[in-house]
């Protein structure tokens, strides 16, 4: 036995990943169902370091060194736990067994918690970055046992992304907290991706800029404070000209957007840990709504303002101005983000450093960006930080920032610009600093037809009135 580490599942991401441990010195185990997958990668890339293909189960565990890392990279749900069940009779006590696939946090925990009772640990891991990211330096978000990590870790500290010297992995929590983390990431790029997909619609239809001059406004904000993977790639795509018809490649791609799931999962799971997460969940809804095309064929029908979206603007002005919104709801997005992660470790027992996870998707991963340093900063000076928005830093930023967001979801609404990301940020942000919400009707409401019972902010105690019968009011 001479390999320290075992991958098995050699689809894309497998293949990567196997490879960059490879190529930082590790040998590797590898093995795949499907044989001819395991002979393609010695073929192909066997020269990039040392390598034992396995073709049988029997050969793969034998050929790791102890305590076994086997890591499984294969499609998530049932092929993982077929997997498990196949490799956990041939492993030891102490053995670790590691899934860096898109496992829901639930599966991890209930995995985990099985293979503890047999002696061996289970490590759920998010991984982000795609194929790229798995070859050159992912962010790695493992879960599992402090134990499991110390023999692991630097392993996987080792092929992960770098950003100033530091990787972009770190252990995150006991059990499912590095699956559940990798999930509330991916609702965040969904956040960010729709909130930057609402900056294009307003620069080009409400400012009249073309695709290619909304290439150079991102080009540019990508220097300021908006520097992410997400708005580089985003003026690629805009810059790009489609080479069968010449136009804009963004015009002849059909406008259905789809999506593999995490996304919904992150918006599942936040109603079940009670952590209001609006700017993600407009924008799984937005995707789907894109994707209703008879609910959208029915609506053509209906009538919008008489006055198009362009009139009466500033362009130039209304340009700085969508920048200053979009930065302000991706604050907003991701301070719900981080309230997502602090309310499931408080019921799940997870002992998260909210700033750590800033830290590690600084680079690797999709929604990489430079503001993810100011995040964890603001953790850093507070660990106990209620929310992102309090940060001296944000806080001042999103005052800054608020009259041109206002104006700009002002424009939307007038142009019938659909701006779901924009506008709920903005009503989370006045929600929360506002001195009183209407949920006191909504709690009169609940007495009145359900004797829900109300708190008076006047008085201790539970209250009910009789609203039927003489409207006294009984403490309960
Ligand atoms: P796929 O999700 O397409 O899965 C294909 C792999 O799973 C193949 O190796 C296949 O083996 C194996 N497999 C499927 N069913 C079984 C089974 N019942 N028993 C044994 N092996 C099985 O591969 P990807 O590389 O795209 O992704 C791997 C994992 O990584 C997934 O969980 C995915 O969600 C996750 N992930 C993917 C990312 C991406 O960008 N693609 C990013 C981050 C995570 P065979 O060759 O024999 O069919």
């Amino acid at each position: 036995s001479t390999a320290s580490i075992g991958v098995t599942g050699l689809a894309v991401m497998g293949r990567n990943l196997a490879r960059n441990f490879a190529r930082n010195g590790y040998t590797v185990a590898v093995h795949n169902r499907t044989p001819a997958r395991t002979r393609s990668l010695i073929e192909e890339f066997g020269h990039e370091g040392s390598f034992v293909p396995a073709e049988k189960p029997a050969d793969f565990v034998a050929a790791l060194e102890r305590p076994r890392r086997l890591m499984i990279m294969v499609k998530a749900g049932g092929p993982t736990d077929a997997v498990i069940d196949e490799f956990v009779p041939l492993l030891d006590p102490g053995d670790i067994v590691i899934d860096g696939g898109n496992a829901h946090f639930e599966d991890t925990r209930r995995r985990e918690a099985a293979l503890r009772e047999q002696g061996i640990h289970f490590v759920g891991t998010g991984v982000s970055g795609g194929e790229e990211g798995a070859l050159h330096g992912p962010s790695i978000m493992p879960g599992g046992s402090v134990e499991a990590y110390a023999a692991l870790g630097p392993m996987l500290e080792k092929i992960s992304a770098h950003v100033d010297g530091e990787p972009c992995c770190t252990h995150i929590g006991s059990d499912g907290a590095g699956h559940f983390v990798k999930m509330v990431h991916n609702g965040i790029e969904y956040a960010d991706m729709q909130l930057i997909a609402e900056a294009y619609d307003l620069l080009r239809r409400a400012a009249g800029r073309t695709p290619a001059q909304i290439a150079d406004i991102f080009r540019r904000w990508n220097t300021g404070v908006l520097d992410s993977y997400l708005i580089e790639i985003t003026a690629e795509i805009l810059a790009h000209t489609d080479g069968e018809t010449g136009k804009p490649f963004v015009d002849i791609v059909a406008d259905a957007a789809e999506q593999k799931g995490t996304g919904r999962w992150t918006v599942q799971t936040a109603l079940d840990v009670a952590a209001p997460v609006p700017g993600i969940a407009e924008a799984v809804f937005a995707r789907s709504l894109s994707g209703h095309t008879e609910l959208r064929a029915a609506a053509r029908q209906l009538t919008g303002p008489q006055v198009p979206a362009a009139a009466g603007q500033d362009a130039d002005r209304l340009v700085d101005q969508v920048e200053q919104a979009l930065y302000a709801s991706k604050i907003v997005s991701y301070a719900q983000g981080w309230n997502m992660i602090q309310a499931a470790a408080e019921q799940f027992g997870w002992d998260i450093d909210l700033g750590a996870v800033a830290k590690i998707w600084r680079g690797g991963c999709i929604i990489r960006a430079g503001f993810l340093g100011e995040i964890r900063s603001a953790y850093a000076a507070d660990p106990a930080l209620p929310t992102l928005l309090a940060d001296e830093r944000f806080s001042r930023q999103l005052g800054e920032a608020q009259d041109a967001w206002r104006a700009v979801v002002t424009t939307a609404v007038q142009g019938s610009i659909p701006t779901p990301g924009f506008s709920a940020s903005l009503a989370y942000y006045d929600a929360l600093r506002a001195d009183r919400l209407p949920a006191a009707l909504i709690q009169a409401q609940r007495d009145f037809f359900g004797a829900h019972t109300y708190q008076r902010v006047d008085r201790e105690g539970t209250f009910h009135t009789e609203w039927s019968g003489d409207r006294s009011e009984t403490l309960m």
